[in-house]
C-alpha cells in the first residue's frame, strides 16, 4: 500500500550538481597524481640498475612531460573542463607506449614490461567515464601496443604478449566499470531512502526541503508562483488513544494515499512528521492552493465518514512570494493559517491573509 502513495507522489528532485563538481575535482587530482607518479617512476628507473640500451634522453622527456601534465591538472583542478581528462588518458596511453619504445628492447635489451602501466588509464576511464569512452580507450591501447610491439621488433612472441595484455586490460576495465555502476546505484538508493518517509513512502522533511528549495529557485528565476499547503489530521491523538498505535499508523498510511491522489502532475506531497503533511505546488497561486486544500479536506472527510471514528483534517495555504520568500517564512505563515483553521473549528481550509 505504501507503494501506491510512493508512486503517486511525483518526485524528480535530485540534487547532483555538488556531486559532479566534487567528482571532477577528485578526478583531476587523481590524474595529476598519476602523471606525477609516472614522472617519479621514470626518474627512479633512470637511477636504478638498467639495461645499457635504454634511451636516456627519451626517458627524461617522458619524466618531464609527465611532470608538466601533472602540474596542469593539479593547477587546473577547479577550472579545467571534465572532458580535458579524455585528453589526459590519451596522453598517458601515448606516454606509456613511448616508454615501451625507448626501454631498450628495440636495441636488443630486455623487455621492461612498461605495458603493465596501461592499467592506469584503463582503470581511470572505467571509473570516471561512460562505457563508450572506456571502449575507445581499450581500442586505443590495443592499437598503440600493437604498434609498439611491431616497432621494438618483439619477435614471434609479440601476438601472444599483445593478447595477454589486451585481454587482461579489457577484464580489469569491465570489472571496475561494473563495480562503479553498482556503487553509484547503491548511493542513489541510499540518497532516495534518506528522503523518503518509512511509513507512507512519501517524501520526508528532508525530501520536502530539497524539493521546496528547488522550486523556490526555479520560481525566483522564472518569476513564477509556488504554493504550499500544510495539512494536519484533526484530533489524531484520539485515534491512537482509542484504537492503538498500529491502527493510528494504518490511518496515516490511508491519509497519505488520499493526499497523494488529489494533486496535479508535478505537485508533491510530503509527510513532515507525525500527522502533518505538506503539498508543494509549482506554478500555483493562492487560489489554486486553497482549492487543492479543499479537495484534500473533502477527500479525507469522505473517506472516513462511515468509520467508527470519523476523521477530518485541517489545511493552511500560502503562496510565494505573497506570503514569504524563504522556506522557513512560508512554512511559518502556513502554520499560522493552519492554526487559524484549527481555531475556527477544524475540518476546514484557510488561506493566509495577504500581507499589506
Ligand atoms: P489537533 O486537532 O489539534 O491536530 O489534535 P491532534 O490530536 O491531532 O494533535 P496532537 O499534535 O496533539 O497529536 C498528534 C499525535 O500524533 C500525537 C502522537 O501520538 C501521534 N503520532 C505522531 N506520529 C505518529 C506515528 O508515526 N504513528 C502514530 N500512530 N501516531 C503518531
Ligand atoms: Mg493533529
Ligand atoms: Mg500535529
Amino acid at each position: 500500500m505504501a507503494a501506491t502513495a510512493r508512486r503517486s507522489a511525483a518526485d524528480n528532485g535530485k540534487v547532483g550538481v555538488a556531486d559532479t563538481v566534487q567528482t571532477r575535482r577528485q578526478a583531476m587530482a587523481l590524474a595529476a597524481a598519476l602523471f606525477a607518479g609516472g614522472a617519479l617512476l621514470t626518474l627512479v628507473a633512470l637511477a636504478a640498475p638498467r639495461s645499457a640500451e635504454v634511451d636516456v634522453a627519451g626517458s627524461w622527456a617522458v619524466a618531464l612531460g609527465s611532470a608538466v601534465i601533472a602540474a596542469v591538472y593539479w593547477l587546473g583542478r577547479d577550472s579545467l573542463p571534465f572532458q580535458s581528462l579524455y585528453v589526459g588518458i590519451a596522453l598517458g596511453t601515448a606516454m606509456i607506449t613511448f616508454g615501451i619504445y625507448i626501454n631498450g628492447e628495440r636495441d636488443g635489451g630486455a623487455a621492461a614490461l612498461n605495458e603493465v602501466y596501461y592499467v592506469w588509464p584503463v582503470v581511470f576511464a572505467a571509473y570516471y567515464f561512460p562505457w563508450r569512452v572506456l571502449v575507445a580507450e581499450l581500442v586505443l591501447v590495443a592499437a598503440a601496443y600493437a604498434a609498439a610491439l611491431r616497432l621494438v621488433d618483439a619477435g614471434s612472441i609479440a601476438p601472444t604478449r599483445w593478447l595477454i595484455v589486451v585481454t587482461m586490460l579489457a577484464g580489469v576495465g569491465w570489472l571496475i566499470r561494473r563495480l562503479q555502476t553498482r556503487l553509484h546505484d547503491l548511493l542513489d538508493q541510499l540518497a532516495e531512502t534518506a528522503r523518503r518517509d518509512v511509513l507512507t513512502g512519501l517524501l520526508n522533511r528532508r525530501g520536502f526541503e530539497e524539493r521546496l528549495e528547488a522550486e523556490l529557485t526555479r520560481a525566483t528565476r522564472g518569476e513564477r508562483p509556488v504554493a504550499l499547503v500544510l495539512g494536519d489530521v484533526d484530533r489524531f491523538k484520539e485515534v491512537n488513544d482509542r484504537l492503538g498505535h498500529p491502527a493510528g499508523d494504518a490511518v496515516l498510511l490511508r491519509v497519505a494515499e488520499l493526499l497523494a491522489g488529489v494533486g496535479r502532475r508535478g505537485d508533491t506531497v510530503a509527510r513532515l512528521g507525525g500527522e502533518e503533511f505538506v503539498f508543494v505546488l509549482p506554478d500555483a497561486e493562492i487560489e489554486q492552493a486553497l482549492a487543492l486544500a479543499e479537495r484534500a479536506r473533502r477527500a479525507v472527510e469522505t473517506a472516513f465518514a462511515d468509520e467508527p471514528l470519523p476523521l477530518t483534517a485541517s489545511f493552511g495555504a500560502v503562496a510565494f512570494p505573497r506570503d514569504g520568500t524563504t522556506p522557513s517564512a512560508l512554512l511559518e505563515t502556513a502554520d499560522r493559517a493552519l492554526y487559524a483553521a484549527k481555531d475556527g473549528g477544524r475540518n476546514r481550509s484557510v488561506a493566509a491573509l495577504a500581507r499589506t
